[in-house]
Protein backbone atom coordinates (compact mmCIF):
# COMPACT_ATOMS: atom_id res chain seq x y z
CA UNK A 1 0.00 0.00 0.00
CA UNK A 2 1.05 3.49 -0.88
CA UNK A 3 1.11 6.55 1.28
CA UNK A 4 -2.02 9.04 0.97
CA UNK A 5 -0.50 11.91 1.07
CA UNK A 6 -3.82 14.04 0.53
CA UNK A 7 -4.22 14.33 4.47
CA UNK A 8 -0.97 16.79 4.30
CA UNK A 9 0.13 19.51 3.14
CA UNK A 10 3.30 18.50 0.68
CA UNK A 11 6.46 20.77 0.86
CA UNK A 12 9.85 20.18 -1.71
CA UNK A 13 12.23 22.14 -2.20
CA UNK A 14 11.84 25.39 -3.65
CA UNK A 15 8.22 25.35 -2.70
CA UNK A 16 6.79 28.49 -0.40
CA UNK A 17 6.94 27.32 2.98
CA UNK A 18 9.60 25.18 2.17
CA UNK A 19 12.76 26.97 4.07
CA UNK A 20 10.86 27.69 7.08
CA UNK A 21 9.92 24.60 7.27
CA UNK A 22 13.36 22.49 6.93
CA UNK A 23 14.73 24.88 9.22
CA UNK A 24 15.32 24.26 13.22
CA UNK A 25 17.08 26.40 15.81
CA UNK A 26 20.17 25.05 15.64
CA UNK A 27 20.65 24.03 11.91
CA UNK A 28 18.99 24.45 8.51
CA UNK A 29 18.53 21.37 6.66
CA UNK A 30 17.47 20.52 3.68
CA UNK A 31 14.79 17.29 3.60
CA UNK A 32 13.66 15.94 0.13
CA UNK A 33 10.17 15.84 1.54
CA UNK A 34 8.28 17.65 4.34
CA UNK A 35 4.96 16.41 5.22
CA UNK A 36 2.61 19.15 7.27
CA UNK A 37 -0.12 16.77 8.43
CA UNK A 38 -3.83 18.24 8.91
CA UNK A 39 -5.15 15.35 11.17
CA UNK A 40 -3.39 12.19 12.17
CA UNK A 41 -4.03 10.33 8.94
CA UNK A 42 -1.15 12.84 7.57
CA UNK A 43 0.98 11.62 10.10
CA UNK A 44 0.95 8.09 9.29
CA UNK A 45 0.73 9.10 5.52
CA UNK A 46 4.40 10.64 6.36
CA UNK A 47 5.87 7.60 7.87
CA UNK A 48 4.73 5.10 5.35
CA UNK A 49 6.38 7.02 2.79
CA UNK A 50 9.23 7.45 5.11
CA UNK A 51 9.23 3.42 5.40
CA UNK A 52 8.46 2.80 1.67
CA UNK A 53 10.84 4.62 0.16
CA UNK A 54 13.91 4.00 3.35
CA UNK A 55 14.48 7.35 4.09
CA UNK A 56 15.59 9.20 7.05
CA UNK A 57 12.47 10.48 9.11
CA UNK A 58 12.63 13.65 11.55
CA UNK A 59 9.36 14.72 14.00
CA UNK A 60 9.87 18.30 14.02
CA UNK A 61 6.80 19.88 16.87
CA UNK A 62 9.40 23.27 17.72
CA UNK A 63 12.25 22.80 16.16
CA UNK A 64 14.70 22.96 19.32
CA UNK A 65 16.25 19.68 19.34
CA UNK A 66 19.83 20.89 20.50
CA UNK A 67 20.88 18.19 17.96
CA UNK A 68 18.48 19.41 14.88
CA UNK A 69 16.78 15.94 15.09
CA UNK A 70 13.61 18.19 13.35
CA UNK A 71 15.17 18.00 10.25
CA UNK A 72 17.63 16.06 7.61
CA UNK A 73 19.17 16.01 4.23
CA UNK A 74 17.36 13.87 1.88
CA UNK A 75 14.73 12.22 4.25
CA UNK A 76 11.26 13.10 5.15
CA UNK A 77 10.34 15.67 7.95
CA UNK A 78 7.09 14.92 9.23
CA UNK A 79 6.25 19.40 10.46
CA UNK A 80 3.71 19.36 13.20
CA UNK A 81 3.34 22.86 13.17
CA UNK A 82 -0.21 22.98 11.91
CA UNK A 83 -1.50 20.88 14.76
CA UNK A 84 -0.94 23.09 17.23
CA UNK A 85 -4.66 23.44 18.57
CA UNK A 86 -4.94 24.35 22.47
CA UNK A 87 -8.33 23.53 24.08
CA UNK A 88 -9.37 23.87 27.86
CA UNK A 89 -12.02 20.43 28.32
CA UNK A 90 -12.77 21.17 31.27
CA UNK A 91 -12.50 24.84 33.57
CA UNK A 92 -13.57 22.80 36.72
CA UNK A 93 -10.43 20.29 37.12
CA UNK A 94 -8.18 22.15 34.57
CA UNK A 95 -8.27 19.12 31.50
CA UNK A 96 -6.29 20.68 28.54
CA UNK A 97 -5.75 19.35 24.98
CA UNK A 98 -2.72 20.60 23.30
CA UNK A 99 -1.46 19.93 20.21
CA UNK A 100 2.21 18.72 19.93
CA UNK A 101 3.10 21.26 17.34
CA UNK A 102 2.31 24.27 19.69
CA UNK A 103 4.70 26.22 21.20
CA UNK A 104 4.87 26.94 24.88
CA UNK A 105 4.30 30.85 24.44
CA UNK A 106 1.01 30.07 23.42
CA UNK A 107 0.04 27.52 25.68
CA UNK A 108 0.94 30.21 28.51
CA UNK A 109 -1.05 32.77 26.78
CA UNK A 110 -4.05 30.73 25.78
CA UNK A 111 -4.46 28.86 29.45
CA UNK A 112 -3.82 32.38 31.35
CA UNK A 113 -7.12 33.51 29.69
CA UNK A 114 -8.56 30.56 31.80
CA UNK A 115 -6.58 31.62 34.88
CA UNK A 116 -4.33 28.41 33.92
CA UNK A 117 -1.09 27.28 33.63
CA UNK A 118 1.13 24.50 33.13
CA UNK A 119 4.51 23.61 34.18
CA UNK A 120 6.50 23.87 31.17
CA UNK A 121 10.01 25.33 30.10
CA UNK A 122 11.34 28.60 30.22
CA UNK A 123 11.05 29.42 26.03
CA UNK A 124 8.49 30.51 24.09
CA UNK A 125 9.17 29.10 20.87
CA UNK A 126 10.03 25.38 22.61
CA UNK A 127 7.53 22.86 20.65
CA UNK A 128 5.34 21.12 23.26
CA UNK A 129 5.73 17.83 20.93
CA UNK A 130 10.07 17.72 22.15
CA UNK A 131 10.16 19.08 25.67
CA UNK A 132 7.10 16.99 26.59
CA UNK A 133 8.71 13.27 25.94
CA UNK A 134 11.74 14.69 27.09
CA UNK A 135 10.62 15.08 30.50
CA UNK A 136 9.74 19.47 30.75
CA UNK A 137 11.80 21.65 33.41
CA UNK A 138 10.20 24.82 33.57
CA UNK A 139 9.42 27.71 36.06
CA UNK A 140 7.33 25.84 38.18
CA UNK A 141 9.11 22.53 38.33
CA UNK A 142 9.64 22.41 41.83
CA UNK A 143 6.02 23.06 43.34
CA UNK A 144 4.50 21.14 40.13
CA UNK A 145 7.09 19.04 38.85
CA UNK A 146 7.85 18.40 35.64
CA UNK A 147 5.65 18.73 32.84
CA UNK A 148 5.45 15.11 32.66
CA UNK A 149 4.08 14.67 35.95
CA UNK A 150 0.84 16.67 34.63
CA UNK A 151 0.10 14.57 31.54
CA UNK A 152 -2.98 12.33 31.80
CA UNK A 153 -3.42 11.06 28.63
CA UNK A 154 -1.90 11.18 24.83
CA UNK A 155 -2.64 9.87 21.33
CA UNK A 156 0.42 8.51 19.32
CA UNK A 157 0.60 7.10 15.21
CA UNK A 158 2.98 4.62 15.60
CA UNK A 159 5.62 3.08 12.79
CA UNK A 160 2.41 0.59 11.49
CA UNK A 161 0.30 4.00 11.23
CA UNK A 162 -1.86 3.01 14.12
CA UNK A 163 -3.60 5.48 15.59
CA UNK A 164 -3.28 4.77 19.47
CA UNK A 165 -4.82 6.78 22.57
CA UNK A 166 -2.40 6.69 25.44
CA UNK A 167 -3.44 7.06 29.36
CA UNK A 168 -3.23 4.98 32.85
CA UNK A 169 -5.51 2.11 31.02
CA UNK A 170 -4.73 1.83 27.80
CA UNK A 171 -1.40 1.05 26.41
CA UNK A 172 0.16 2.14 29.46
CA UNK A 173 3.84 0.58 28.61
CA UNK A 174 4.30 2.88 25.97
CA UNK A 175 2.42 5.97 28.14
CA UNK A 176 4.83 5.08 30.64
CA UNK A 177 7.81 5.67 27.83
CA UNK A 178 7.04 8.56 26.68
CA UNK A 179 7.26 10.12 29.43
CA UNK A 180 10.60 10.88 29.13
CA UNK A 181 11.90 7.87 26.54
CA UNK A 182 11.72 11.13 23.80
CA UNK A 183 10.38 10.46 20.24
CA UNK A 184 11.32 6.79 20.04
CA UNK A 185 8.17 5.56 20.16
CA UNK A 186 5.75 7.60 17.75
CA UNK A 187 4.67 10.54 16.74
CA UNK A 188 2.54 11.77 19.27
CA UNK A 189 -0.25 14.31 18.19
CA UNK A 190 -1.58 15.68 20.87
CA UNK A 191 -1.41 16.01 25.37
CA UNK A 192 -3.86 16.11 27.75
CA UNK A 193 -2.52 18.10 30.92
CA UNK A 194 -3.70 18.79 34.25
CA UNK A 195 -2.89 22.63 34.25
CA UNK A 196 -2.46 24.14 36.85
CA UNK A 197 -4.13 27.32 38.72
CA UNK A 198 -1.04 30.19 38.57
CA UNK A 199 -1.37 33.10 37.27
CA UNK A 200 0.36 35.53 38.83
CA UNK A 201 4.49 35.13 39.80
CA UNK A 202 7.24 36.99 41.10
CA UNK A 203 10.36 36.69 38.77
CA UNK A 204 13.38 38.48 37.29
CA UNK A 205 16.98 38.62 37.83
CA UNK A 206 19.24 39.03 40.46
CA UNK A 207 23.17 40.16 39.15
CA UNK A 208 26.31 38.94 41.08
CA UNK A 209 30.03 39.90 40.55
CA UNK A 210 31.52 36.05 40.29
CA UNK A 211 35.06 36.91 42.82
CA UNK A 212 34.07 34.42 45.01
CA UNK A 213 31.88 31.52 42.41
CA UNK A 214 32.02 28.41 44.88
CA UNK A 215 30.82 30.59 48.09
CA UNK A 216 28.00 31.97 45.70
CA UNK A 217 27.42 28.24 44.41
CA UNK A 218 27.10 27.01 47.91
CA UNK A 219 24.64 29.87 49.42
CA UNK A 220 22.44 29.61 46.11
CA UNK A 221 22.05 25.75 46.45
CA UNK A 222 21.28 26.14 50.64
CA UNK A 223 18.98 28.70 49.75
CA UNK A 224 16.84 26.16 47.51
CA UNK A 225 17.36 23.72 50.13
CA UNK A 226 15.76 25.83 53.20
CA UNK A 227 13.28 27.99 51.13
CA UNK A 228 9.70 26.73 49.80
CA UNK A 229 8.86 25.01 46.53
CA UNK A 230 7.26 27.91 44.92
CA UNK A 231 11.17 29.09 44.78
CA UNK A 232 12.47 28.13 41.20
CA UNK A 233 15.41 29.68 39.38
CA UNK A 234 18.68 29.23 37.06
CA UNK A 235 22.00 30.41 38.18
CA UNK A 236 23.99 31.43 34.56
CA UNK A 237 27.99 32.10 35.26
CA UNK A 238 28.49 33.93 32.17
CA UNK A 239 32.34 34.08 31.13
CA UNK A 240 33.41 37.72 30.03
CA UNK A 241 32.24 38.89 26.15
CA UNK A 242 34.81 41.48 25.03
CA UNK A 243 35.19 44.66 26.81
CA UNK A 244 31.49 45.62 27.23
CA UNK A 245 30.44 42.56 29.04
CA UNK A 246 32.45 41.26 32.22
CA UNK A 247 32.38 37.77 33.63
CA UNK A 248 29.24 37.92 35.86
CA UNK A 249 26.69 35.42 37.49
CA UNK A 250 22.87 35.89 36.75
CA UNK A 251 20.24 34.01 38.61
CA UNK A 252 16.89 34.07 36.93
CA UNK A 253 14.40 33.70 39.62
CA UNK A 254 10.54 33.00 39.56
CA UNK A 255 8.72 32.53 42.83
CA UNK A 256 5.08 30.77 41.43
CA UNK A 257 3.01 32.27 43.62
CA UNK A 258 1.22 35.22 43.92
CA UNK A 259 1.73 36.37 47.47
CA UNK A 260 3.95 39.19 47.66
CA UNK A 261 5.32 38.94 51.04
CA UNK A 262 6.29 35.09 50.26
CA UNK A 263 7.88 35.60 47.72
CA UNK A 264 10.32 38.78 49.28
CA UNK A 265 11.30 36.13 52.07
CA UNK A 266 11.84 33.54 49.36
CA UNK A 267 14.23 35.99 47.31
CA UNK A 268 16.01 37.03 50.73
CA UNK A 269 18.23 34.79 51.08
CA UNK A 270 19.57 35.16 47.42
CA UNK A 271 19.61 38.71 47.55
CA UNK A 272 21.79 38.42 51.24
CA UNK A 273 24.31 36.16 49.34
CA UNK A 274 27.42 38.50 48.60
CA UNK A 275 28.48 40.16 45.65
CA UNK A 276 25.22 41.09 44.58
CA UNK A 277 24.88 44.08 42.01
CA UNK A 278 21.64 44.19 40.94
CA UNK A 279 18.26 42.95 41.38
CA UNK A 280 14.71 43.14 39.11
CA UNK A 281 12.09 41.24 40.66
CA UNK A 282 8.47 41.89 39.53
CA UNK A 283 5.10 40.80 39.64
CA UNK A 284 4.05 39.08 36.19
CA UNK A 285 2.01 36.61 34.53
CA UNK A 286 3.44 33.65 33.94
CA UNK A 287 3.15 33.47 30.52
CA UNK A 288 5.82 36.79 30.42
CA UNK A 289 7.77 34.81 32.11
CA UNK A 290 8.63 33.02 29.23
CA UNK A 291 11.01 34.26 27.03
CA UNK A 292 11.98 34.29 23.87
CA UNK A 293 15.30 33.06 22.21
CA UNK A 294 17.81 33.28 19.36
CA UNK A 295 21.08 31.47 18.53
CA UNK A 296 23.71 33.91 19.90
CA UNK A 297 25.24 35.79 17.25
CA UNK A 298 29.04 35.48 16.02
CA UNK A 299 29.70 32.18 17.58
CA UNK A 300 28.61 28.46 17.63
CA UNK A 301 27.55 26.74 20.56
CA UNK A 302 27.54 23.08 22.55
CA UNK A 303 25.71 21.63 25.76
CA UNK A 304 26.02 19.14 27.96
CA UNK A 305 24.49 18.52 31.06
CA UNK A 306 24.00 15.75 34.48
CA UNK A 307 21.34 15.74 37.01
CA UNK A 308 22.67 15.97 40.16
CA UNK A 309 21.29 14.45 43.81
CA UNK A 310 23.58 16.82 46.20
CA UNK A 311 25.64 19.89 45.29
CA UNK A 312 28.62 18.76 47.53
CA UNK A 313 31.66 21.02 48.15
CA UNK A 314 33.19 18.60 45.57
CA UNK A 315 30.16 19.23 42.85
CA UNK A 316 30.94 23.52 43.71
CA UNK A 317 35.03 23.33 43.30
CA UNK A 318 34.16 21.12 40.07
CA UNK A 319 31.72 23.35 38.74
CA UNK A 320 33.89 26.77 39.82
CA UNK A 321 37.22 24.89 38.05
CA UNK A 322 35.16 24.24 34.61
CA UNK A 323 33.80 27.62 34.63
CA UNK A 324 37.26 29.15 35.45
CA UNK A 325 39.32 26.87 32.63
CA UNK A 326 39.74 26.46 28.82
CA UNK A 327 40.16 28.48 25.89
CA UNK A 328 36.58 29.89 24.90
CA UNK A 329 33.54 30.84 26.66
CA UNK A 330 31.98 28.90 29.04
CA UNK A 331 28.76 28.82 30.73
CA UNK A 332 27.06 26.65 33.52
CA UNK A 333 24.07 27.00 34.58
CA UNK A 334 22.63 25.20 37.83
CA UNK A 335 19.17 24.97 37.30
CA UNK A 336 16.66 24.02 40.56
CA UNK A 337 15.30 21.05 40.96
CA UNK A 338 13.84 19.21 44.25
CA UNK A 339 10.34 19.95 45.47
CA UNK A 340 7.85 17.77 43.89
CA UNK A 341 10.02 16.42 41.27
CA UNK A 342 11.00 13.64 43.79
CA UNK A 343 7.49 13.19 44.89
CA UNK A 344 6.62 10.84 42.02
CA UNK A 345 8.71 7.22 41.93
CA UNK A 346 11.21 6.94 39.86
CA UNK A 347 9.73 3.81 37.99
CA UNK A 348 6.89 5.86 37.35
CA UNK A 349 7.95 7.61 34.18
CA UNK A 350 10.93 6.76 32.02
CA UNK A 351 12.14 10.02 33.47
CA UNK A 352 13.93 8.37 36.72
CA UNK A 353 16.18 10.88 37.64
CA UNK A 354 13.68 11.72 40.49
CA UNK A 355 16.28 12.38 43.19
CA UNK A 356 17.85 15.22 41.54
CA UNK A 357 18.34 18.49 43.16
CA UNK A 358 19.81 20.59 40.86
CA UNK A 359 20.53 20.19 36.62
CA UNK A 360 23.90 21.62 36.31
CA UNK A 361 24.35 22.53 32.08
CA UNK A 362 27.72 23.11 30.98
CA UNK A 363 27.98 25.14 27.67
CA UNK A 364 30.94 25.61 25.53
CA UNK A 365 31.14 29.00 22.66
CA UNK A 366 33.69 28.96 20.14
CA UNK A 367 33.69 31.04 16.88
CA UNK A 368 31.27 30.23 13.90
CA UNK A 369 33.73 28.53 11.71
CA UNK A 370 35.05 26.07 14.71
CA UNK A 371 34.19 22.11 13.97
CA UNK A 372 31.98 19.94 15.84
CA UNK A 373 35.07 18.17 16.96
CA UNK A 374 36.64 21.46 18.65
CA UNK A 375 33.63 21.80 20.38
CA UNK A 376 33.38 18.12 21.92
CA UNK A 377 36.63 19.09 23.13
CA UNK A 378 36.05 22.36 24.64
CA UNK A 379 33.24 20.38 26.46
CA UNK A 380 35.59 17.27 27.83
CA UNK A 381 36.10 18.68 30.83
CA UNK A 382 32.70 18.73 31.81
CA UNK A 383 32.96 14.80 32.26
CA UNK A 384 34.33 15.20 35.52
CA UNK A 385 31.03 16.73 36.78
CA UNK A 386 29.62 14.60 34.34
CA UNK A 387 31.02 12.02 36.69
CA UNK A 388 29.61 13.14 39.61
CA UNK A 389 26.28 13.32 38.43
CA UNK A 390 23.40 10.28 38.30
CA UNK A 391 22.25 10.88 34.66
CA UNK A 392 21.57 13.24 32.29
CA UNK A 393 18.25 15.42 31.23
CA UNK A 394 17.76 14.60 27.06
CA UNK A 395 16.11 18.02 26.35
CA UNK A 396 20.04 19.74 26.92
CA UNK A 397 21.90 17.42 25.47
CA UNK A 398 23.84 18.75 22.50
CA UNK A 399 27.34 17.11 22.80
CA UNK A 400 26.75 14.01 19.79
CA UNK A 401 28.40 11.82 21.50
CA UNK A 402 26.28 11.60 24.71
CA UNK A 403 23.79 8.22 24.22
CA UNK A 404 20.98 6.50 26.14
CA UNK A 405 23.27 5.27 28.24
CA UNK A 406 24.18 8.71 30.10
CA UNK A 407 20.48 9.35 30.50
CA UNK A 408 18.77 6.26 31.20
CA UNK A 409 20.27 3.75 34.35
CA UNK A 410 20.13 0.48 33.32
CA UNK A 411 16.38 -0.70 34.29
CA UNK A 412 14.74 1.99 32.79
CA UNK A 413 16.68 1.75 29.23
CA UNK A 414 16.16 -2.09 29.19
CA UNK A 415 12.09 -1.15 29.89
CA UNK A 416 12.28 1.57 26.86
CA UNK A 417 14.02 -1.02 24.83
CA UNK A 418 11.45 -3.79 25.57
CA UNK A 419 8.33 -0.81 24.50
CA UNK A 420 10.49 0.17 21.62
CA UNK A 421 11.12 -3.55 20.35
CA UNK A 422 7.03 -4.02 20.67
CA UNK A 423 6.16 -1.00 18.76
CA UNK A 424 8.79 0.08 16.27
CA UNK A 425 11.02 -3.38 15.63
CA UNK A 426 12.68 -1.77 12.87
CA UNK A 427 13.95 1.20 14.22
CA UNK A 428 11.81 3.74 12.34
CA UNK A 429 12.04 6.93 14.95
CA UNK A 430 15.62 6.36 14.85
CA UNK A 431 16.69 10.10 14.03
CA UNK A 432 16.55 11.17 18.01
CA UNK A 433 18.84 10.21 21.09
CA UNK A 434 17.98 6.76 19.80
CA UNK A 435 16.59 3.56 21.65
CA UNK A 436 17.93 0.73 19.81
CA UNK A 437 15.73 -1.98 19.77
C1 LIG B 1 16.44 27.90 23.46
C2 LIG B 1 16.05 26.62 24.14
C3 LIG B 1 15.46 26.67 25.38
C4 LIG B 1 15.06 25.49 26.03
N1 LIG B 1 14.49 25.57 27.26
C5 LIG B 1 14.06 24.44 27.87
C6 LIG B 1 13.45 24.49 29.14
O1 LIG B 1 13.29 25.55 29.74
N2 LIG B 1 13.06 23.31 29.72
C7 LIG B 1 13.24 22.11 29.10
O2 LIG B 1 12.84 21.10 29.67
N3 LIG B 1 13.82 22.03 27.90
C8 LIG B 1 14.25 23.16 27.27
N4 LIG B 1 14.88 23.08 26.07
C9 LIG B 1 15.14 21.75 25.50
C10 LIG B 1 13.92 21.29 24.75
O3 LIG B 1 12.95 20.78 25.64
C11 LIG B 1 14.29 20.15 23.78
O4 LIG B 1 15.25 20.62 22.86
C12 LIG B 1 13.06 19.65 23.04
O5 LIG B 1 13.38 18.47 22.35
C13 LIG B 1 12.56 20.68 22.06
O6 LIG B 1 11.28 20.35 21.62
P1 LIG B 1 10.77 20.88 20.21
O7 LIG B 1 9.47 20.28 19.95
O8 LIG B 1 10.90 22.37 20.16
O9 LIG B 1 11.92 20.33 19.26
P2 LIG B 1 11.90 19.36 17.98
O10 LIG B 1 13.27 19.59 17.38
O11 LIG B 1 10.74 19.61 17.14
O12 LIG B 1 11.81 17.93 18.59
C14 LIG B 1 12.91 17.34 19.23
C15 LIG B 1 12.76 15.85 19.19
O13 LIG B 1 11.70 15.46 20.05
C16 LIG B 1 10.98 14.39 19.47
N5 LIG B 1 9.61 14.87 19.20
C17 LIG B 1 9.24 16.13 18.90
N6 LIG B 1 7.92 16.19 18.75
C18 LIG B 1 7.45 14.94 18.95
C19 LIG B 1 6.16 14.38 18.93
N7 LIG B 1 5.09 15.12 18.68
N8 LIG B 1 6.03 13.05 19.17
C20 LIG B 1 7.11 12.29 19.43
N9 LIG B 1 8.36 12.78 19.46
C21 LIG B 1 8.53 14.09 19.23
C22 LIG B 1 11.67 14.01 18.20
O14 LIG B 1 12.60 12.97 18.45
C23 LIG B 1 12.40 15.28 17.83
O15 LIG B 1 13.55 15.05 17.05
C24 LIG B 1 15.29 24.24 25.40
C25 LIG B 1 15.91 24.18 24.15
C26 LIG B 1 16.27 25.37 23.52
C27 LIG B 1 16.95 25.30 22.18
Amino acid sequence: MTADLTSAIMLRPGDPGYDEAATTYMRTGRPALVVQPRSRAGVAAGIQHAVDHHMVLSVKSGGHSALAYGTNDGGVVIDLSGLDSIDVLDDATGRVRVGAGATWGEVATTLGVHGLSLTSGDTKSVGVGGLTVGGGIGWMVRNHGLTIDSLVAADIVTAAGEELPLNDDQNSDLFWAIRGGGGNFGVVTSFEFLAQRVTRVHAGTITYSVGDVSGLLRGWCDAHRAGPHELNSTLVLMPAFGDEMPAMAIGMVCYSGADQAAADAAFAPLLALDGVVSAEIAEKTYADVLEEAHPPPGVTAMATNTLIESVSDEVVAEVADWYAGGTAGRLAFVRALGGAVGRVSSGATAFAHRTAEAMLVGAAFLPTDATTEQLVQELRPFDSIKALGIGAYPGFLGNPNDDVTDVYPAPTLQRLREVKRRYDPTNVFSHNLNVRP
